[in-house]
């Protein structure tokens, strides 16, 4: 790339969460292959992100790159309005095969944040549906603080109300309930009274509740924070006494990035309504998916609308339905259990020590996920300089250092990513 086209792209192009006057460099990529993104000037990086939580089988896939050709040949995309499709129905069965038993009814949207939007909506259909006899409309969702659930109106509603989108869209997003985020750790001692405030506001306000949503056992974008499963136990079991809609947000979490391939199989528990996304194409395109169990699908069809009022113009585009069913065929018949665990053993290897460094906080690690928690926010456009230098891609944001790799990485290139790490801190 050229020096005007950068310019070009600081002056006019807006990236994620990114100032227009004083933008941070934008480092350009031309092409991608394993886990090395390649820069223009020639330079290799060896990726620790997985383009968030995404290229879970590195880029340049010759079978996700075959999928995707062969179903271009076919067709691109065809509307999903009175159409079906090979790739829609493929996909939808593995789905339906691998998650719950009882989630077996799919919704395909266009992004994370389209599938949280979707979940909310069957949630709140769904208390209209069996409505009459209720007295308060259900329209409030329970939820945790530290969250991150997308940048929709919806989504946003339902993030940690303390970071700034709250406050800056406040009075125009809906005021939901937010219990304190859990504090036992995932491998530490569970303390029972970090259940109390999520308790507490399910027994004051059940009646007009109509789901709890959370992230399982990782809470992504909003801390990084790995909890204890217990709760998530008796986040379940409070919603059966009391009869409230479970929707769990796996789109960070899903597909074996924790070790489990759903991260709720670490407590043992199934929701009333997944919402997938980020890996479900392998990285390659945006898709969604929204599952949910035949009771609440028929209860919403026998409300007065009839039907769910949601449908995409491009819902179901069969190019990602069939480079996301190569990706979970690829998963599955990969060894992506051993892979992780050896990742989790290296990152605990490499990472755990920095825990003793006087600018770090906390240091945690599950599966191929791996934290280091600053004291201090870092600067991001510098340790990013630095990071390329060490020729890796890592993107801090806040107090938080952090690691997903794509499950491939050998075991010399994750050495060179906590390397990196280790060298930025010290
Ligand atoms: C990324 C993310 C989303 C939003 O997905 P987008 O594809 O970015 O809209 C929602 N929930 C969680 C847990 C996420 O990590």
């Amino acid at each position: 790339m050229n020096p005007s086209d950068i310019e070009f792209d600081l002056r006019h192009i807006w990236h994620p969460y990114t100032s227009m006057i004083n933008p941070l460099p934008a480092y350009p990529v031309i092409s991608a292959t394993g886990v090395e993104l390649l820069l223009s000037d020639g330079r290799q990086l060896i990726d620790g992100m997985s383009s968030w939580w995404a290229a879970i089988h590195g880029y340049n896939h010759s079978v996700l790159n075959e999928a995707a050709k062969s179903q271009i040949d076919k067709m691109s995309h065809v509307m999903f309005g009175g159409i079906t499709h090979p790739p829609a129905v493929e996909l939808c069965q593995q789905l339906v095969a691998m998650t719950p038993a009882p989630l077996e009814c799919v919704f395909l949207a266009d992004s994370g944040s389209v599938a949280v939007e979707v979940a909310m909506k069957m949630a709140l259909q769904y208390w209209q549906a069996k409505g009459k006899k209720q007295e308060k409309p259900r329209q409030k969702f329970l939820t945790l603080r530290h969250g991150y659930h997308g940048d929709t109106f919806g989504a946003m509603s339902v993030c940690d109300p303390d970071n700034s989108m709250h406050s800056l869209y406040k009075g125009y997003l809906p005021s939901h309930l937010f219990a304190d985020a859990p504090l036992s750790r995932f491998d530490g001692e569970w303390q029972p009274e970090d259940i109390a405030s999520f308790r507490q506001l399910l027994l004051q306000h059940h009646a007009e509740i109509a789901a709890v949503i959370l992230e399982p056992i990782v809470q992504g974008a909003g801390g990084m924070r790995i909890y204890h499963p217990e709760y998530l136990r008796q986040v379940r079991k409070l919603c059966d006494e009391y009869q409230i809609l479970l929707i769990a947000d796996e789109i960070a979490t899903g597909f074996g990035r924790t070790g489990k391939l759903f991260a709720c199989e670490h407590a043992g528990i199934e929701p009333d309504i997944l919402c997938l996304g980020k890996a479900l194409t392998g990285g390659y395109m945006t898709l969604s998916a929204t599952l949910t169990t035949r009771h609440v699908a028929e209860t919403i069809s026998s409300s007065e609308a009839g039907c769910f009022m949601h449908g995409p113009t491009f819902m179901a585009n069969p190019l990602a339905c069939a480079v996301a069913s190569a990706s979970l065929k690829l998963l599955a018949e990969s060894p992506w259990q051993q892979r992780i665990q050896l990742i989790e053993t290296q990152l605990k290897r490499e990472l755990l020590p920095l825990k003793t460094h006087d600018a770090v906080e906390d240091v945690r690690v599950l599966g191929a996920i791996g934290v280091v928690e600053m004291k201090q926010p870092v600067d991001v456009a510098s340790i990013q300089r630095h990071f390329v230098q060490q020729g890796v891609w890592i993107r801090p944001f806040g107090r938080l250092i952090y690691l997903m790799p794509p499950y491939i990485i050998r075991p010399e290139q994750l050495s060179k990513l906590t390397g990196a790490i280790a060298s930025a801190i010290n």
